[in-house]
């Protein structure tokens, strides 16, 4: 089987048709999925996905930018569930400096807080960090966190051995199909397979052949085999050591 490690397939771009997302999913073996829920309408909407033969994990965290959008009730609201039962992991939280570069204090400040809030429930993290490595580790040394992923991973492989000594995954998202994506193999290449994993990231970053269109967990498949033959291996062998990674990470159940 394959597995997408994180996907908003409760994102309104699938309101329309997400059975059909779903039912190709399992047509072509996709049978795990992280759905991550950036606020509480998409957690409840989360909760209500399900679909024979699919096993589906959910988390939720406030996202970089929503630090500074989101009201502190709003926030607290997000924090109540992470202790909910079926909240596998908190994120996706971190910080986001492309995007922003004017509140990165408060960046810092929510981002820390769950951090700890992570740390004291003892369920990993999934980590959003853009243009941000440096104060991104910085943060996740100083709390204490230890089990955790760098999703859809953009930074270099020396940063990325960091990270791996820290305790953490690695997680590739379809860009490293692109022609002109050299970084991103260069980590695939580098980095212990048994700290790695894929994702979709999805509706974004689709990966090629579908690029440019709507990305959904089933294209996850065209990310893994890319990725397998990137590194000489046996597509089966591949899909293997990715489920027990996630399961590592995640739990089983
Ligand atoms: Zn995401």
């Amino acid at each position: 089987m394959w597995i997408d490690s994180h996907c908003h397939i409760n994102d309104e771009a699938f309101d329309e048709d997400r059975e059909d997302v779903l039912r190709r999913m399992k047509e072509n073996g996709v049978l795990k999925a992280m759905i991550v829920s950036l606020n509480k309408e998409e957690l409840e909407k989360t909760r209500k996905i399900e679909y024979e033969g699919l096993t589906f994990k959910r988390s939720i965290g406030v996202y970089p930018e929503d630090s500074y959008r989101f009201s502190e009730e709003e926030i607290r609201n997000i924090y109540e569930e992470f202790r909910s039962p079926d909240i596998a992991a908190i994120g996706e939280i971190g910080l986001d400096y492309h995007w922003d570069k004017d509140h990165k204090e408060r960046q810092k400040e929510v981002f820390y807080e769950q951090l700890l809030l992570a740390k004291q429930l003892d369920k990993p993290v999934i980590i959003h960090a853009r243009e941000a490595a440096e104060d991104t580790y910085k943060l996740i040394k100083e709390s204490g966190v230890r089990k955790g992923v760098m999703h859809c991973y953009s930074g270099s492989k020396e940063m990325a051995r960091e990270f791996v000594k820290l305790g953490f995954y690695i997680s590739l998202a379809g860009t490293i199909t692109f022609k002109n994506a050299r970084e991103p193999k260069e980590v695939a290449l580098s980095v212990p397979l048994d700290r790695l994993l894929i994702e979709t990231d999805c509706p974004y970053l689709t990966p090629v052949p579908h690029r440019g269109k709507r990305n959904e967990p089933s294209y996850v498949v065209h990310t893994g085999s890319f990725i397998a033959e990137l590194l000489g291996m046996e597509e089966e062998e591949f899909r293997k050591q990715i489920e027990k990674n996630y399961d590592e990470l995640f739990g089983i159940v």
